[in-house]
């Protein structure tokens, strides 16, 4: 007999359910670069559109501010 857990817990759920989730998003950083077909590079490297904290590769949130990083960048 098997039995099947059941979790309802949620990653996309913030713990405080009071605090309003920030969304943002990470704003790339580009270098110029002859060599490219864009004349640039973006590096994998970027910074929170919320608070400007400098992150090596993009994650799900800003570990600083814990802004969601689902929102969409403007043009
Ligand atoms: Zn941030």
């Amino acid at each position: 007999m098997t039995r099947s857990k059941r979790r309802s817990d949620s990653p996309m759920m913030p713990e405080d359910g009071s605090r309003k989730a920030v969304h943002a998003y990470w704003i790339h950083q580009k270098v110029n670069n002859a060599s490219s077909v864009t004349g640039y590079f973006i590096l994998p490297s970027c910074i929170c559109s919320n608070c400007g904290n400098y992150v090596t590769s993009e994650r799900d949130r800003c570990p600083k501010c814990r802004a969601v990083m689902d929102a969409v960048p403007k043009k």
